[in-house]
């Protein structure tokens, strides 16, 4: 049984595809549990004008309450068509959560639900990684900041899973060719990891860098295999895919990078709770 916990819809800014249309594409691809997790970036929660003359659109827009609300409706309208053989997840990727701890909490706790997949796409007062430019020495100190920074989410746990931990390499690693040495970073994602192993928190092995030139998962083996060390054992597959012809994509090869690692199942979510696939 094929999971996807990653992708999303025209609800969120960066994707045209109609729900309807992915959710066909899943069924053709034979995935059973298939989570829509479309955008929620928390620190445009709310209309532009809320946030004053100096708030910039970056291109991520702004009023994520709206696009919430349009999310969550287009996801009941589909599970109403929904067959016995497809399980339709209503998810959320929430980004920057520590931007509003207590809105973040009761998005969490909306009964529409299933799942919350977090993520860090973007630094206090800075633009999305994938707008910034990266020289060897910013890099380090970026990163840096962004482990802190997601260590402080982990904490905060208004979540399920922790989204594509290495989010900034796909820019600066895969994009700008910059090669960075990990292990400065490596004490600082390990107290992540026991942080979310804990409180029964997750982490997601994206599969989108194997579509991109990046060629690796988020995270990459080195540190998929930490977490599974260090007891992780809640890990969901997610394709991040924002086109039908990407849902799916190139999960096999994360089942099977998990698979060498030692993980034996990997799980999707039903109301916050982790249900077990083996793999
Ligand atoms: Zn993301
Ligand atoms: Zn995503």
């Amino acid at each position: 049984m094929l999971t996807d916990c990653h992708t999303h819809t025209e609800a969120s800014p960066d994707c045209d595809a109609p729900l309807s249309e992915m959710c066909r594409a899943a069924r053709e691809k034979g995935i059973r549990c298939y989570a829509v997790t479309d955008h929620v970036e928390l620190c445009r929660w709310y209309p532009q004008a809320h946030y004053g003359a100096g708030a910039e659109d970056s291109g991520d827009g702004f009023d994520y309450a709206a696009r919430f609300a349009r999310s969550m409706q287009q996801i009941q309208a589909e599970k109403a068509q929904q067959t016995d053989d497809f399980t339709l997840i209503s998810g959320v990727e929430l980004g920057e959560p520590d931007a509003d701890p207590a809105l973040a909490e009761q998005i969490y706790r909306d009964e529409r639900l299933d799942f919350v997949l977090a993520s860090l796409h973007e630094l206090p007062g800075e633009k999305d990684f994938y707008f910034l430019d990266y020289t060897q020495d910013n890099a380090e100190q970026l990163l840096e900041t962004y482990f802190a920074e997601l260590l402080h989410i982990a904490r905060q746990g208004h979540f399920d899973v922790l989204a594509h931990l290495t989010y900034p390499l796909r820019f600066i690693a895969g994009r700008d060719n910059i090669s960075v040495d990990m292990g400065k970073f490596r004490d600082c994602i390990a107290e992540i990891y026991r942080t979310l192993i804990a409180r029964g928190k997750g982490i997601e092995l994206n599969t989108a860098g194997y579509r991109r030139s990046y060629g690796k998962p988020s995270p990459e083996e080195e540190l998929l295999r930490l977490y599974k060390d260090m007891g992780g054992k809640i890990l969901t597959l997610g394709s991040d895919a924002h086109r039908p012809e990407d849902v799916g994509g190139a999960l096999e090869k994360g089942a099977a990078l998990a698979k060498s690692c030692g993980f034996t199942e990997v799980c999707y979510f039903l109301r916050h709770a982790p249900h077990f696939v083996t793999l």
